[in-house]
């Protein structure tokens, strides 16, 4: 068990600084997802976190203590690789056994350990096998029973599913998260994925090109990002952005979008010039009603939903309705949107105005 701070982290590499100035905690016990696209800084910043990589400035906690110099082989943290590497020659059962006989334990303390951590995986009927002709996802239990025998404080997973097909790795998310609740250690898990991410993690952290964009739980992320990056990244199909120039005083709940009023959740925060508005697709609604209008440019059916995407005065927006409301190409639809849910974007720096309704969990590190 083990809380993890970092404060102030920073890594460069020669002139390229990979890491700028990281800061945010896990609590204890905690499923955290790294997430963010490639090359945005998430495995460097937790090999920081496990010790295989120094930082040039900050320092890391593990409950509290500083452990910003310390190796990985002290910091009590066990690492699980993409490539869950095996030893092909050993078995399975001397595959998870071998840390323990390293460590100086007995034979026989190991074998107990051993068993009950198979049982835990459901793999103790394949102790005797060799590695070598195991499926992909009895080799990943492996080498996660090869991480939890010695019990660490912490678990850290750089992409452990990359490598396995879309059906099965679902699965094996479902199996980590199930184990994961099941042992409460905290687990610190790398992933490009933003899916993945919102339904394996108990708080996700999201980086772009070095920088904390935003931390927080899935919901509140995916409800009220912090910047358009996160808009952008996650959710699926993405937020509509709807650019708009124009202003919006502090303390008001509404703005002019193309000489519409659009409600929005009043602000804490005034702004002028241009400005987006974030709606997401299942916050779009289609009303006769509506002056605001957009012509439909392409429907894709997805069973009880489908996306459609229209063309407005303010760009193009993909709405997610149900299935049985019949479109046509070029039909020009009336739109509203839903105003409890909708956020304002400054252009130039992409932070988000904020507003009664984001104010509680716009997190930046
Ligand atoms: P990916 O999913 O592609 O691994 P990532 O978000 O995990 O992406 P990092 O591996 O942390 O990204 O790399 C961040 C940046 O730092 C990348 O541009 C990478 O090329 C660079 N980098 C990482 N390690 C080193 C190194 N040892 N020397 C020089 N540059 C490095």
């Amino acid at each position: 068990m083990a809380q993890i701070r970092i404060e102030n982290v920073r890594k460069e590499f020669g002139a390229f600084v990979a890491v700028r100035s990281s800061t945010f905690t896990i609590e204890d016990g905690e499923f955290f997802m790294l997430l963010g696209p490639s090359g945005c800084g998430k495995t460097t910043t937790l090999r920081m976190m496990a010790g295989l990589e120094l930082p040039t400035s900050g320092q890391i906690y593990i409950d509290g203590e500083e452990v910003g110099m310390k190796p990985a082989s002290q910091r009590d943290i066990a690492f699980v690789f993409q490539m869950f590497a095996l030893y092909p020659h050993m078995n399975v059962g001397r595959n998870m056994s071998y840390p323990l006989l390293s460590q100086g334990m007995s034979k026989s303390d190991a074998q107990k350990k051993v068993i009950e951590v198979a049982r835990i995986l459901g793999i103790e009927d394949i102790l005797n096998k060799p590695v070598g002709g195991l499926s992909g996802g009895d080799r990943q239990r492996v080498a996660l029973g090869r991480a939890i025998v010695r019990e660490p404080k912490a678990f850290f997973m750089d992409e452990p599913l990359g490598a396995l097909d879309a059906e099965f790795r679902e699965h094996m998310a479902e199996e980590l998260r199930a184990l994961h609740d099941r042992m409460g250690a905290t687990t610190v898990y790398v992933t490009h994925d933003q899916l993945e991410a919102l339904q394996m993690g108990d708080k996700i952290v999201v980086m772009n090109h070095g920088v904390v964009e935003q931390f927080g739980k899935p919901q509140d992320i995916y409800d009220w990002p912090a910047t358009k990056f996160v808009a952008g990244f996650i959710g699926s199909p993405a937020m509509n952005f709807l650019d708009f120039e124009g202003m919006i005083g502090s303390g008001a709940n509404s703005v002019d979008l193309s000489g519409h009023k659009v409600t929005v959740p009043r602000t804490r925060q005034g702004a002028k010039g241009k400005l987006t508005l974030g709606v997401r697709p299942e916050h779009i609604h289609f009303n006769d009603k509506s002056e605001y209008r957009g012509s439909v440019i392409a429907t894709e059916y997805l069973g009880t939903t489908q996306i459609v995407t229209l063309k407005t005065p303010n760009g193009e927006v993909k709405a997610r309705v149900p299935s049985h409301v019949s479109v046509t190409r070029d039909e020009r639809i009336g739109l509203e949107f839903d105003a409890r849910t909708l956020s304002v974007f400054e252009a130039d720096k992409g932070h988000v105005l904020v507003s009664e309704a984001n104010e509680g969990v716009l997190n930046h590190g």
